[in-house]
C-alpha cells in the first residue's frame, strides 16, 4: 500500500506547495512503513520531476491526455482513481489549492472516501485512524478529526509546513489512463496566466498588503518598492480590487485567497474580520494604520500608528540598508 500525492508544475518548476504536500505524504508514508507515488501532468519538464524524488516520492507518474490536459477536475478525478487502484493508495493527499479543492472530492465521492480539507499539521496515525488538524470559522479555531474510514483523502493549507529536499531519486514513469467513459461537460477555451513579476501569492513567504488607506491606485508605488526590497509578493484588501485598484487576484480574506505567510504587512488596511479570515493563519502581521484603534492592531504582533506615506518610504530605505549590509 502507497500514499498517493497529487502535484503540479509552474514555469517548468514544481510548486512549492507540491513540495509541501511530497514531504508531508512522506511522512505519512513513513510512519506508516509505506512509500509515496506523486502524481503529474505529463508536460512538466523530465528536469522538474526530480525535484519530486527530493521531496519524498519513490515513484513518479506522468499523465498525459488531452482529456486532462486543460486541467478538467471530473478527468483528474477518474485518473486518479485508476491510479489509487493500480498502486494500492488508501491515502491521497492535494495542496487545499484550487485544483485540489476542485479534485479532492470528486475523488472522495469516487472512491467513499473519508476528507479532511484544509489540514494544517502531518496527522497521526494510529492504527488505521487518523488524527487530523485543521482551521476552521476562517482561522478563528482549530479543529481536530478523527478519520475511520479505511480510505483517506486529506488537502493540506499551503505554507502549513516547511519543505525539506534529500538527495533522495524517485523511478520516473507514465500512466494512461482509461478516459472512455469520460463525457467532457466543461470545454476551456483560453488560459490566461497572471502576468506577476514578483513571486506567486499563495506560495510567497512574505507578503506586503495595502488598503482603502493608501487612498489610489498611483500611490501603491511605495507598496511595490517595500515588496522589492523584502522580495515579498503583494495583496490587497476585497475593495481595493472591487475598485480595480488591484487586480482580483491580489484580493486576500474571507471572499479572497486565504494566504499563511511567515510575515504579512498590512498597510492601511482597517482588519475587519473578514480581512483577518484569510490572513490570521500568518505567523508573523506587522500593521501599518493611522488609526490607533483600528482592528488590526488587537491581531498583530508588530504595529506602527502612522501615516503610511511617511512610514513605508523609511521602512523601505531601512530594508535596502540592512540587505546591502548583510553582502
Ligand atoms: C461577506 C463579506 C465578505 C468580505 N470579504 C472580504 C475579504 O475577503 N477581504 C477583505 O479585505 N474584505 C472583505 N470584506 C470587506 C471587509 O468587511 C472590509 O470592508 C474591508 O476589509 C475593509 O478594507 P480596508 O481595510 O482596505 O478599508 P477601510 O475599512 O476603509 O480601512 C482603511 C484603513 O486605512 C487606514 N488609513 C487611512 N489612511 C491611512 C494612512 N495614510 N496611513 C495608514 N493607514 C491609513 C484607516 O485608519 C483604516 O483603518 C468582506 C465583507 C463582506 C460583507
Amino acid at each position: 500500500m502507497s500514499v498517493l500525492v497529487y502535484t503540479e508544475s509552474n514555469n517548468g518548476k514544481i510548486r512549492k506547495d507540491s513540495l509541501e504536500v511530497t514531504n508531508y505524504a512522506a511522512a505519512i508514508a513513513n510512519a506508516m512503513g509505506t512509500s509515496v507515488v506523486a502524481v503529474i501532468d505529463g508536460n512538466t519538464p523530465q528536469e522538474a520531476l526530480a525535484q519530486l524524488g527530493k521531496a519524498g516520492a519513490k515513484k513518479v507518474l506522468t499523465v498525459s491526455d488531452e482529456k486532462i490536459g486543460a486541467g478538467i477536475a471530473r478527468a483528474w478525478a477518474i485518473t486518479l482513481e485508476q491510479i489509487a487502484n493500480a498502486e494500492s493508495c488508501e491515502v491521497i493527499i492535494f495542496s487545499h489549492n484550487l485544483p485540489g479543492r476542485d479534485i479532492a472530492p470528486r475523488l472522495a465521492a469516487r472512491m467513499k472516501a473519508g476528507v479532511v480539507a484544509g489540514a494544517v499539521e502531518i496527522p497521526k496515525t494510529d492504527g488505521g485512524k487518523f488524527t487530523v488538524r485543521k482551521t476552521s470559522y476562517s482561522g478563528k479555531a482549530t479543529a481536530v478529526y478523527t478519520m475511520n474510514s479505511a480510505k483517506k483523502i486529506i488537502t493540506v493549507l499551503p505554507n502549513s509546513i516547511p519543505v525539506k529536499l534529500t538527495d533522495s531519486t524517485a523511478e520516473i514513469s507514465s500512466f494512461k489512463p482509461d478516459l472512455s467513459s469520460f463525457t467532457n461537460r466543461v470545454t476551456v477555451k483560453e488560459v490566461k496566466k497572471e502576468s506577476s513579476t514578483t513571486v506567486p501569492l499563495p506560495e510567497a513567504d512574505l507578503v506586503v498588503s495595502g488598503g482603502r488607506g493608501m487612498k489610489d491606485p498611483k500611490n501603491w508605488g511605495i507598496i511595490e518598492d517595500l515588496a522589492k526590497a523584502l522580495g515579498a509578493a503583494t495583496a490587497c484588501s476585497r475593495p481595493v480590487a472591487d475598485m480595480n485598484w488591484r487586480p482580483h487576484h491580489e484580493h486576500v480574506g474571507q471572499t479572497g485567497l486565504a494566504i499563511r505567510p511567515n510575515l504579512y504587512i498590512a498597510i492601511g488596511i482597517s482588519g475587519a474580520i473578514q480581512h483577518l479570515a484569510g490572513v490570521n493563519g500568518s505567523k508573523t502581521m506587522v500593521v501599518i494604520n493611522t488609526d490607533k484603534e483600528a482592528p488590526f492592531f488587537k491581531a498583530a504582533d508588530y504595529g506602527v500608528v502612522g501615516d503610511a506615506f511617511e512610514v513605508v518610504p523609511r521602512l523601505t530605505e531601512a530594508v535596502k540598508k540592512f540587505k546591502a549590509a548583510q553582502h
